[in-house]
């Protein structure tokens, strides 16, 4: 059936300008990391994008790896911008990025200009785009001189292929340098995506000041720990989990008796919010207003309903942070 996205999708959503530039991003945003690829069903990929936009989830994040098989997130999603999403192009902000493994032989894949440029140029056929709204560097490159990629990533916004520019799990460190470099190049970093959760949280030691002091924005992306911070594993393992399928990055050994402790603790928390632990991790994650913007997966739309309702409740009384704090410290 054709699709006309919802006349109400702008009524509840929340957005949050990206650090000092002019871009805002939805509160929650989607990732097409899992369940988007070749071995998933087109149809709920579909389902899942179309409920997205009507939420208002402007923002798509994609790499040109995720699948499986590496390049199919990409290739469904530029099915979907062919067709449902067409006319919606200009009210959609897309990512996507390069770092990680790609093609054989050197230039497949860390951070030389070769690669990116090459990688970008892929990423834009797959999804049958002229140019992407972010374009990332997925991941630090310990050979690559730092002046070299941020270059690339110059070199990109400058021909028109990326409108904005991020980087993906550099360390603080890095980050300032890469921030600097950029700055002097005059094409200012955007936005920077580290993993961040409630189990996660080494982004509050120094990096979240970083960003903040420089204007660059934050988008947390595993804010529910792959699902561990939702009702999902709370009896069992489910048999259309993530842990119970394919995924490397999840799986049983994660789910530990003492996690799963915790998570009942945070769970009864959560409702005592009149919240689903889902919600309460999310707007967890945004308090105190210092992450631009959570990057959920998702395998079915009812979680997308979930997800994007935090907008509903997203402050914490200082008792519940405490005892939230008391939980994840125990
Ligand atoms: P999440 O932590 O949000 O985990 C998503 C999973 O949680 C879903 O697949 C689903 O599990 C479960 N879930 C989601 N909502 C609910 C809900 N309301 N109730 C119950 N279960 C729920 O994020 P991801 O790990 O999927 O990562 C999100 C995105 O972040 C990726 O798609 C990607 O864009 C980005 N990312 C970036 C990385 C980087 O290096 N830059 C690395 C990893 C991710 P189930 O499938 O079991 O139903």
């Amino acid at each position: 059936m054709t699709y006309s996205a919802s006349k109400e999708r702008y009524a509840t959503m929340k957005y949050n300008r990206v650090g000092r530039s002019g871009l805002k991003l939805p509160a929650v945003s989607l990732g097409l990391w899992h369940n988007f690829g070749g071995i998933d069903t087109f149809e709920n990929g579909r389902a899942m994008v179309r409920r997205a936009f009507d939420l208002g989830i402007t923002h798509f994040d994609l790499a040109n790896n995720y699948g499986p098989p590496p390049g199919s997130a990409e290739e469904m999603f530029g099915r979907l911008l062919a067709t449902d999403m067409k006319s919606y192009r200009d009210e959609m902000v897309i990512s996507t990025k390069a770092g990680y493994y790609m093609w054989e032989g050197p230039y497949g894949e860390w951070g030389s200009r070769k690669y990116l440029v090459a990688s970008l140029d892929q990423s834009l056929k797959r999804m049958g785009l002229d140019y992407v709204d972010i374009f990332y560097h997925h991941r630090p490159d310990p050979d690559t001189p730092l002046e070299e990629t941020m270059g690339a990533l110059d070199h990109i916004v400058r021909s028109g292929k990326a409108q904005y520019v991020g980087i993906s799990n550099y360390r603080a460190p890095q980050a300032r340098e890469a921030i600097a470099i950029l700055k002097q190049l005059g094409t200012p970093l955007l936005i920077h995506q580290p993993r961040y959760s409630m189990f996660d949280r080494w982004i509050e030691d120094e990096l979240l000041d970083v960003l903040e002091e420089n204007g660059v924005g934050s988008i947390a992306f595993s804010p529910l720990e792959q699902g561990l911070l939702t009702n999902r594993y709370l009896g069992g393992i489910p048999g259309d989990s993530r842990a119970a399928g394919a995924s490397v990055f999840l799986n049983e050994s994660s789910i530990t008796p003492e996690r799963l402790d915790k998570v009942r603790r945070l769970n009864d928390v959560a409702q005592e919010r009149g919240q689903t632990l889902a919600q309460m991790a999310l707007a967890w994650v945004l308090r105190g207003g210092r992450v631009t913007s959570v990057l959920i997966g998702a395998s079915k739309v009812s979680q997308l309903d979930d997800n994007a309702a935090i907008v509903d409740n997203l402050s914490f009384s200082d008792e519940e942070l405490s005892r939230i704090e008391a939980i994840l410290k125990s």
